[in-house]
């Protein structure tokens, strides 16, 4: 995603709350401090002077308050995590987020300031094929892409038109549907393959034949510029280039993103 360097900060808010892994902890309650920085483009809002171009940090104040009120949770890890969640659920705007939460009163039986956990997250850009050849074609491909915009953790900016294209490779199968999803995630690129994965399970995929027919493929194209390799996961990917039937449709809705390693716009490869 694109990095944006404007943040409304919000300092130590204090909220009253029962997190903690003792059970006194849950029952008694204490004070939290909740810092947050919310990336966000304020260049619009500054312009106009328009609140609705921004993020409202009224809002944000009181959706922490009522969050963390609202829930327990063992770890500081768990109330940070589901919070950043929930302010990307909220606010449209908001690229990215750090959110810190401190115990000034953690009964750890010493003295200190206080304790705490800071994480940051943000949306990246991904782009995913999606492919099928056997079955219900199309309803595998409607479904995978249902899941995707139903994920908390993914929001879906555009898809392809779905094209009809031959097999590809030396196994004899019917004819595939192919089409790419553009789609922001909070996900690592790991997480994003286990999560498309599952979909790919719940598809009833059995991986027996490689190269062979399939109910649903989902294959990482790109994410951010992120160039990677490992055992489980190679990013760009790595046949991309080669297949009309990834590019075709990847064309139509991002014919001016470049390949971070081939530094070709998509519209060009083809
Ligand atoms: P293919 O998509 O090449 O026909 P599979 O879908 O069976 O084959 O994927 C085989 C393996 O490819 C997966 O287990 C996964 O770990 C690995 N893999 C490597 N890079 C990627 C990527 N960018 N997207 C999806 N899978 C990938
Ligand atoms: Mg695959």
């Amino acid at each position: 995603m694109k990095k944006t360097m404007d943040k409304i900060v919000i300092e130590n808010l204090e909220v009253f709350a029962n997190h903690g892994v003792l059970e006194e902890e849950n029952v008694l309650g204490q004070k939290f401090l909740v810092s947050a920085e919310l990336e966000v483009s304020t260049r619009k809002a500054g312009i106009s002077d328009a609140l609705m171009l921004s993020v409202d940090y009224t809002k944000v104040c009181k959706i922490i308050s009522s969050f963390m009120c609202e829930h327990t949770f063992h770890l500081l890890e768990a109330v940070a995590e589901n919070l950043a969640l929930v302010l990307f659920a909220n606010f449209e705007a908001l690229n990215g987020v750090k959110i810190t939460i401190k115990k000034p009163w953690a009964p750890i039986r010493m003295h200190v300031d206080y304790v705490g956990v800071t994480i940051e997250r943000r949306w990246h850009r991904a782009y995913v094929a999606i492919g099928s050849n056997m079955g219900d074609k199309l309803k595998y491909l409607e479904d995978a892409v249902k899941a995707v915009k139903e994920d908390v953790s993914c929001r879906i900016i555009k898809i392809s038109d779905i094209i009809l294209t031959e097999p590809y490779g030396p196994v004899e199968q019917d004819d595939f549907m192919n089409g790419c999803i553009m789609l922001d995630t909070l996900y690592t690129p790991s997480e994003l393959l286990r999560f498309l994965q599952k979909l790919e399970n719940d598809a009833n995929r059995v991986r027996d034949v490689h190269w062979g027919p399939r109910t649903l493929d989902l294959d990482i194209l790109l994410y951010d510029d992120l160039v990677i390799s490992d055992d489980e996961l190679i990013i760009p990917h790595p046949e991309m280039h080669k297949r009309a039937f990834v590019l075709e449709p990847l064309k139509q809705i991002a014919p001016n993103v470049v390949h971070p390693l081939l530094h070709q716009r998509i519209r060009d490869m083809i």
